[in-house]
């Protein structure tokens, strides 16, 4: 650090500069200014005694909190940073959920920690982490998160003593599960109330992601803006947790940071992913610190003053940071570096950061894209190479490569200095995989191709009007024209036969509209094609299990389960459905094996054991399955079940309740309430139950209709 150490930063900016001539002349003209002059600015002291807070707001533009001139009402937030450190310039290193947090939580690039993209990949248990490292300190460390892709599947769990990643299981698709920011909290709230000791927690709230769907007044305040909205509404349920350790006798150091930002159609892109534009590169970072009750910066003692900080910093200049300012140890061999002096002297360094999205080169097939940002410039490495002055042209409208050959290659020569070779496939094929693959007419001559060159034509600038297509298609299924979304989802896959997603969204469609041997041939298409990516197959393997097939599908997943939790959930209801349940108990046994905290795993073996009339060992698993994953209604119903068989009515219609407050269309929990209740003669307790789920109830399930019609006195029309 070359500047000078405060009270009298060396000013970094004009703006600074001027600040200072002010101050001189307050102090001259007269007392009544003294104390605001005399307010001191932030800085991170040291101190291993305190609790450290580390909040990332999933898909936060840098432009959206109020503290940075943005459009969302964040008081929280800014008062944060009002009181603490407000880095204008820091920026992520991905541009996807899973990617970016690795490296906030690791302290390392993507190609260090390996994990490239939200799926296919898996944090090694041995990569210390904040976690580990801090509960080598003596703090308790818990996690709270609040969307898939932080699943502890991914194994960023590791080192904390309580991971909390139950989410809303109501929604049937994994990959787009979350939990509203207030629940996070709430969860997060509890625990730090149960710590005598000091504590580390991270915090992860998802709503900002899209869809934009704020709650509440936020809804109605924003209805032009709502991902504004959800912003604000974000800000306010952290409000409660700020609050909550302003007012504990320990201080607690807080740090919160958005894993990326959201492009809202700059550069032709909708949401994330894609692209590295400042849109979603640009990421908020504040850190500040919440004073115990006794500690200085309390009430009666003179508040902080907020310093703003230009400097380029970067998401791996986090972890040191945090572990400075606990005076834990910092590995030299870390990319980043601890922002303490930074802090200190109101600026610092340009620290030349590395970026990437890697998203659609291992999912797609398209050209991978690299970057580094320098100072304010930003060179973008793909066929067709893009450079940026991010001073004159901050929304990169003007790609000045050809005009600054020079600098150009300057950024290019930094770029190689970090490791630039090709990201590694995820979930490498074995031999024997293939093999099987093969055999089952799935893959063609060779193994899916990894691509050597890359020309223009896989830029995705050049194929983003694909990712416009799928997302108008997105849209038209939304919006009730399936045969309209189903033809736009086949005119990418013409245009583009490696896009692994077009195919899954077309098979879904198909599989929703009952056009099950559509949706296995669309899927089945997929892996001739090439396309190797172990959604697909498991998808596949479901829905051959699901329409008839299990044989087919039990050959196809045993191929490549191993020990990929999903498949190995597919594999055991395969079996299931096969009627093969010793095999199928042994699979979810082997499951549960590979990841002890898999609620559905624990499930769907209960389950199997109630329908094997095993009720003992089906009880077991299932209180187990409720254990691990409070948020399971369909472990409730079993267990509801399981309850009814051996004599416990009362018990069991509590179970089914429960079900149905986690899933208001648990057709079965409706159905054992109405048939149990009306049994007992509580016809009138029975009546709700057996009304929703006549309303509920689809074409296939008409016997059960007539069947909860009679039991509530409900005289049926014969039809003519
Ligand atoms: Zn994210």
């Amino acid at each position: 650090m070359s500047r000078r150490p405060s009270p009298a930063p060396a000013a970094p900016r004009p703006r600074s500069r001027f600040a200072v001539a002010v101050v001189a002349a307050v102090v001259v003209v007269g007392a009544a200014a003294w104390w605001w002059v005399r307010t001191p600015p932030f800085t991170l002291a040291v101190n291993p005694n305190r609790n450290v807070l580390l909040v990332s707001i999933d898909t936060l533009r840098a432009d959206a909190l109020g503290a940075y001139g943005g459009r969302a009402t964040t008081p929280n937030l800014d008062r944060l940073a009002a009181h603490g450190a407000r880095f204008d310039f820091a920026h992520s290193h991905a541009v996807v959920t899973l990617v970016s947090h690795a490296s906030i939580l690791t302290g390392r690039y993507p190609y260090e920690h390996g994990i490239r993209d939200n799926s296919g990949y898996r944090l090694p248990p041995t990569e210390p982490t904040v976690a580990t490292l801090l509960k080598k300190q003596g703090f308790a460390t818990g996690a709270f998160t609040g969307g898939f892709p932080l699943d502890h599947r991914f194994g960023l769990n590791v080192g904390f003593d309580l991971y909390d990643d139950h989410l809303n299981q109501a929604v049937a698709e994994s990959s787009d599960r979350e939990r509203r920011a207030d629940l996070v909290v709430a969860s997060a709230l509890d625990w730090i109330g149960k710590q005598s000791g000091k504590w580390f927690a991270f915090v992860h709230v998802y709503d900002p992601h899209a869809p934009y769907q704020p709650p509440g007044e936020w809804a109605t305040r924003f209805a032009a803006d709502p991902y504004f909205g959800e912003v604000s509404w974000t800000d306010s349920a952290l409000g409660v947790l700020f609050d909550k350790l302003a007012s504990q006798p320990r201080p607690t150091l807080i740090i919160v940071t958005g894993d990326h930002g959201e492009s809202l159609g700059e550069h032709g892109e909708l949401t994330h992913s894609l692209f590295a534009y400042e849109s979603t590169l640009h990421v908020p970072l504040i850190v500040s610190e919440a004073a115990g009750a006794h500690a200085p910066g309390s009430a009666g003692a003179p508040p902080v003053k907020g310093v703003a900080i230009e400097s380029p910093v970067r998401h791996v200049d986090i972890l040191p940071t945090l572990l400075d300012a606990v005076a834990a140890p910092i590995d030299p061999t870390l990319p980043g570096l601890s922002l303490r002096g930074v802090i200190a002297a109101g600026g610092g360094p340009d620290r030349p950061s590395y970026f990437e999205a890697m998203t659609s080169a291992v999912t797609r097939g398209w050209a991978p894209l690299r970057g580094v940002l320098v100072g304010r410039e930003k060179y973008i490495d793909l066929p067709i190479t893009e450079l940026y002055d991010l001073t004159t042209d901050p929304e990169e409208t003007t790609n000045v490569v050809t005009v600054r050959m020079d600098r150009a290659q300057v950024l290019l020569n930094i770029l190689k200095g970090f490791n630039v070779a090709p990201p590694g496939r995820p979930q490498e094929e074995t031999t024997d995989t293939i093999e099987r693959l093969r055999s089952l007419g799935y893959i063609g001559g060779g193994s899916a191709v990894v691509r050597e060159k890359y020309t223009d034509e896989d830029d995705p600038k050049r194929l983003v009007e694909l990712e416009q297509t799928m997302h108008r298609a997105s849209e038209a299924y939304q919006g009730g024209r399936p045969d309209d979304a189903a033809a736009l989802y086949r005119s990418v896959i013409t245009k583009r036969p490696d896009m692994e997603d077009a195919y899954r969204q077309l098979a879904f469609l198909y599989w929703r509209e009952g056009r099950q041997a559509d949706a296995v041939a669309t899927l089945e298409s997929a892996l001739r094609a090439g396309v190797t990516q172990s959604e697909v197959r498991i998808k596949l393997g479901q829905y051959l299990a699901e329409s008839g097939e299990a044989e087919k599908a039990i050959a196809l997943l045993q191929s490549f389960a191993a020990d990929d939790p999903d498949a190995l959930i597919a594999l055991g209801n395969a079996y299931e459905l096969a009627g093969r349940p010793a095999e199928a108990i042994r699979t979810f046994k082997h499951l549960i094996g590979v990841d002890p905290q898999n609620g559905l795993g624990y499930q769907n073996l209960g389950i199997t054991e109630l329908r094997q009339k095993d009720d003992v060992n089906a009880e077991a698993s299932l209180r187990r399955a409720i254990e691990v994953d409070p948020g399971l209604s369909g472990a409730y119903t079993a267990l509801g079940v399981v309850l009814a068989n051996t004599g416990r009515s009362n018990d069991a219609i509590a179970m089914w309740q429960h079900a149905i407050t986690l899933d208001p269309t648990d057709l079965n929990a409706l159905f054992n309430l109405t048939k149990t209740l009306a049994e007992m003669g509580r016809i009138d307790d029975a009546r709700p139950y057996g009304d929703r789920f006549i309303a509920s109830a689809p074409p296939g399930l008409q016997d059960d209709v007539a069947t909860i019609r009679k039991l509530l006195g409900k005289i049926e029309r014969p039809s003519l």
